[in-house]
């Protein structure tokens, strides 16, 4: 099974060589050319012209920042839909607007192949180690020919439903990381301002109702004041605003995701937007 993959970032690079070290054959794309160099050294095959790449592979899968990235990958000049033959399956493993997953899928489809939505959660250190959760909207048979290549890169792989499913639902969890990376910032300001420290009250409560992967994962970073990403504040503004275009569209507010947006938003202008989004804590540090 020979696997085409597009998109060697953060997330990118850590899976297809999860995918090499469960033994299929992956070809490499990316536009940062030391990217695909560094997986060419480690076992993928080497990079060739976008009609052989897609030529040679059965399966693609894209790793790419948000929906412009996927629309000039799959309908661009030199775009994969140029070169799809029938009986190819693409896997979008982006984050992205499930309206646009549901046009790349139906424009694929008219091509005769196979299309699967199937944004991930977890993280560079899930992505690293294999553990990602997948969440996946596409036809529930194609959804079972893929399982094996999703499950050599996630642990958790779940079919939500149609194509755009898998959107809709990465959507609902980064409004859930969303607010509760703001609680979590609120509440440990809040105790460092009343005179506690914030290190004990994490450990404290970390076991309880109120502790949390997203606590677990983000109050160290938040507490070191370490922002190295993970995942980019902005990152996460443009999954908030695909978010509020989405509920839109089914004519309703938003208005906790409407509050982070805007404190990420202020902290983008500061030039932060390449920070963890952890760094959310600054917006509250910085409030007078
Ligand atoms: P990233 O920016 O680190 O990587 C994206 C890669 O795509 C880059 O290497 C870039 O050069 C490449 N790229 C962009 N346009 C391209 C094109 N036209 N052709 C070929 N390559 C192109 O982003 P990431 O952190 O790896 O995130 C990828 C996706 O996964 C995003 O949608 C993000 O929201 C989602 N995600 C990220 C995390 C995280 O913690 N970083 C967690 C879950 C989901």
């Amino acid at each position: 099974m020979d696997i085409g993959f597009i998109g060697l970032g953060i997330m990118g690079k850590p899976m297809a060589i999860n995918l090499l070290k469960h033994g299929y054959m992956v070809r490499v794309r990316d536009i940062n050319k030391e990217a695909e160099c560094e997986l060419e050294k480690l076992g993928a095959l080497q990079y060739i012209s976008v009609e052989e790449f897609v030529e040679k592979s059965n399966i693609i899968i894209l790793m790419l920042p948000d929906s412009p990235n996927v629309e000039n990958v799959v309908f661009g000049n030199n775009g994969l839909l140029n070169f799809l033959s029938p009986g190819k399956i693409i896997i979008d493993m982006s984050s992205i607007n499930p309206d646009v997953s549901r046009k790349v899928g139906q424009l694929i489809g008219e091509k005769g192949c196979e299309f699967i939505d199937a944004p991930v959660s977890g993280g560079e250190p899930k992505a690293v180690d294999g553990t990602l959760s997948i969440m996946c909207g596409g036809k529930r048979e194609v959804y079972n020919r893929v399982l094996p290549i999703l499950k050599s890169v996630g642990t958790s792989v779940t079919w939500v439903g149609d194509i755009g499913s898998g959107n809709m639902c990465k959507l609902a969890n980064q409004i859930i990381v969303a607010v509760n990376l703001a609680a979590l910032a609120e509440a440990l300001v809040f105790v460092r301002k009343s005179g506690g420290d914030p290190a004990k009250v994490f450990e404290a409560i970390r076991g309880g109702l109120a502790g949390s992967q997203v606590m677990d994962a983000k109050a160290p970073m938040m507490l070191s004041s370490n922002y190295v990403p993970g995942f980019r504040m902005e990152l996460h503004v443009k999954d908030l605003k695909n978010a509020l275009l989405a509920a839109k569209t089914v004519d309703m507010d938003l208005p906790l995701t409407d509050m982070v947006i805007s404190m990420m938003k202020s902290l983008c202008q500061e030039g932060k937007e390449k920070y963890d989004h952890s760094a959310l804590i600054q917006y509250y540090e910085e409030m007078k």
